[in-house]
């Protein structure tokens, strides 16, 4: 006898992958089936050439940049590489506390400097910290990259950064933004935030896995990480992913058609029926920064004295998926670097878990994660046995 499918997933973590929307799968298979090289000059190398450049103009009409200010790439991750150690002309990183692992990880790596900036207790950088570095690194005739994300991917917060871009402007500072977790979800303008670099992700949006964008402002030259055949003018070699770019486009197309941000209104509302509901029913449930500007679909919720990674499995085991603030490596559990940045205490800073909805999510899924939480923060037996 064939044991009954169980029921699908509450799908609660588009701030990890949000999953392929329908018009990016069909573009996927449109240009897998072309079968050609987009540097090719004939004729299906020219029709691979066409659905790149669709994808190209969707992609900077989204975010207000120029098709070749547009630099495709595998990832945020690649991104982010390329942001730190592509400029040549720089003496030193300044970089936000509470960006993403690829930023962190990276910029010791590029051999130059790196000062740390602080946020507050919600999350939220400190601009007079930055102001002061900024003019301490200037007196003494250095040039710095810094790397401020425009939303946290933990908490969603969203940080000042037109405010950084004027006070780097300044000091003839250069400023990368990290807009992964912001594009589709707020309104992401490149020219009018006046960003140098921008780093953004399509699996974020709705599109494929492994295929991301640095976005370059015209007059900045980016010394390349991977040479090759000079592809994306000369700044990312190797033939570029045709179907990954195609899902890109058309995942950008459909934000680009939505121009009320509607699903975001929608997701919105679902988040603060989530919201008031759990802080109705869990007294003791902590939400991070929430009385400052966040993306519209992200909450960090946390249950003081909880284990985040355990609340987590005892999620899964009820069928739903949600992430834990702090990540887990090596069967180690280490404190989020975001949340710890905030100076909370152990245990909200341990148990944080982050519930983030996308353009899929309905009131069901908050019914049934409403429910099963409430019940899992009710539960005297805390622990979860994991074979
Ligand atoms: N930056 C942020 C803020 C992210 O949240 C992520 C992914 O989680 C990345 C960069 C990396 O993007 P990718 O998964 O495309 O490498």
């Amino acid at each position: 006898m064939t044991k009954p499918a169980a029921a699908p997933h509450v799908y609660l973590d588009h701030n990890a992958t949000s999953p392929l929307r329908p018009e990016a799968a069909a573009a996927m298979a449109e240009a897998g089936s072309v079968g050609a090289n987009s540097s090719s000059i004939h004729g299906p190398g020219r029709a691979a050439n066409q659905i790149m450049t669709r994808a190209r103009e969707a992609l900077a009409k989204l975010i207000g940049a120029a098709p070749d200010q547009v630099v495709f790439m595998s990832g945020g991750t690649e991104a982010n590489n390329l942001a730190l150690r592509g400029l040549g002309n720089i003496d030193c990183l300044m970089i936000s506390a509470i960006e993403h692992p690829s930023i962190w990880q990276t910029a010791p790596q590029t051999g130059l400097p790196v000062i740390k900036l602080p946020v507050d207790s919600d999350g939220v950088i400190k601009l007079d910290v930055l102001a002061a570095e900024l003019e301490k690194a200037s007196l003494a005739g250095k040039r710095a990259l810094v790397s401020v994300m425009l939303a946290n991917n933990e908490t969603g917060v969203l940080q000042p950064v037109a405010q950084v871009v004027e006070l780097a402007k300044k000091y003839d500072a250069y400023v990368h933004t990290d807009a992964v977790q912001s594009l589709g979800k707020i309104p992401v303008g490149f020219e009018t935030l006046g960003v140098d670099l921008m780093s953004l992700s399509a699996h974020k949006i709705g599109g494929p896995q492994g295929v991301g964008a640095l976005i370059v402002a015209s007059g900045i030259a980016l010394q390349t990480q991977i040479t090759g055949g000079g592809q994306e003018l000369g700044r990312r070699g190797g033939t570029e992913n045709l179907p990954g770019i195609a899902g890109f486009g058309a995942a950008a197309r459909v934000v680009l058609a939505d121009h009320g941000f509607s699903e975001a209104g929608k997701v919105a509302a679902l988040r603060e029926n989530m919201e008031t509901r759990l802080t109705d029913q869990i007294p003791e449930l902590v939400i991070l920064s929430q009385n400052v500007p966040r993306l519209p679909n992200t909450s960090a919720l946390a249950l003081p004295g909880r284990q985040a990674e355990t609340l987590v499995i005892q999620c899964d085991l009820e069928g739903l998926a949600i992430s834990a603030g702090a990540a887990c490596s090596s069967g180690k559990v280490s404190r989020s670097h975001v949340v710890e940045a905030m100076g909370v205490g152990n245990d909200i800073a341990n148990a944080t878990v982050r519930v983030s909805l996308g353009w899929n999510s309905n009131q069901n899924d908050i019914d049934r994660f409403v429910e099963t939480y409430t019940h899992i923060a009710s539960r005297t037996d805390r622990r979860v046995s994991v074979a």
